[in-house]
């Protein structure tokens, strides 16, 4: 092949490969809404209290709120269509962490005084924890130095023929003293665990409605990966030719509906709003399930007739 010839073919293939890829946009953005977009429950995990039929009422109410502006239907439900958006709830350490607070009566919203209470709550306990900590320690510090003496009164007793009887009430009262000791060491370690658990979940309670709302994050070494991890209740995908809508976590059913309905309107193709009251704004911040105008104006340029 001469050289010009090589560069001619050269250039009808990086050609060929544009407009391939142009077809390929022109087919996305267009096409996503000429046919309703059929979707399928996955996963749905028990543990949110949720059963898999109201979990599909509340996508079905998503689903529908954008096909309302356009009177008609932009998703279907349809587990055997093309293109299947699949579903999932998937319980993770934010939903566990949330519970726990809760059921420890701990008023858990998305606003800055929440945020204030558990931070404060934060602070006292995490004082209270280091005190006990502490504390804890001297006392496991004490028990293993009088069981120590007591093994070596016991190996020097038994090297000895025949013991006394006031010495072998003395070593039975003093194991016995030693076996409650242990024990109630023991309880109060488990405590301890406890009360560390429920700061860890206050942790990542904190983080996460402080990323909600732009404040600081709080930092705690024993939090491990989970401060890492920035909060989303909701995700959308599209990998390998197949879309799925991951959740995550909600605080009540609007919500659910709402994290549902923004993760749908990814699977339009929209983008994040700017406006805090839209849908498609990048923060989950309030219970309405309705489309915002700007909502309704970036599905009626997508879908529009
Ligand atoms: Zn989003």
């Amino acid at each position: 092949m001469s050289k010009s010839s090589r560069i001619i073919s050269w250039r009808l293939f990086v050609l060929l490969g544009m407009l391939a890829l142009v077809t390929v946009i022109f087919l996305r953005t267009t096409k996503v809404c000429d046919d309703p977009i059929s979707y399928r429950i996955g996963k749905v995990d028990e543990r949110f209290g949720i059963t898999r039929e109201e979990f599909a009422i509340a996508v079905n109410m998503a689903a529908a709120m954008w096909g309302k502006p356009l009177a008609r239907e932009i998703f279907r439900e349809d587990a055997k269509g093309n293109s299947v958006v699949e579903i999932n709830l998937v319980y993770d350490y934010r939903q566990e962490a949330t519970d726990k607070l809760k059921k420890l009566n701990y008023n858990i919203d998305k606003t800055k005084n929440s945020y204030e209470d558990l931070k404060s709550s934060f602070q006292n306990l995490k004082s209270e924890y280091e005190q006990k900590k502490t504390i804890l320690d001297g006392e496991f510090n004490s028990y293993n130095l009088r069981i120590n003496i007591f093994n070596k009164d016991v190996e020097y007793w038994n090297r000895r023929e025949g013991v006394a009887e006031n010495i072998r009430r003395r070593l039975e009262k003093e194991k016995d003293e030693l076996g409650s000791l242990r024990a109630d060491l023991q309880n109060k370690q488990d405590d301890l665990k406890r009360l560390a658990e429920t700061i860890n979940s206050m942790v990542i309670v904190i983080n996460e409605i402080a990323t909600n709302i732009n404040l600081d994050l709080v930092n705690y070494q024993n939090t491990g990966e989970a401060l890492g991890r920035e909060f989303c209740e909701g995700f959308y995908e599209y990998k390998n030719g197949k879309q799925s809508i991951t959740i995550y976590q909600f605080d009540n059913d609007y919500r659910l509906v709402r994290v549902l309905a923004h993760e749908f309107g990814h699977a339009l193709r929209l983008n994040h709003s700017a406006d805090p009251k839209a849908v498609m704004y990048r923060l989950i911040q309030s219970d309405t399930i309705e489309l915002s105008p700007d909502d309704i104006a970036a599905v009626k340029a997508r879908c529009g007739s």
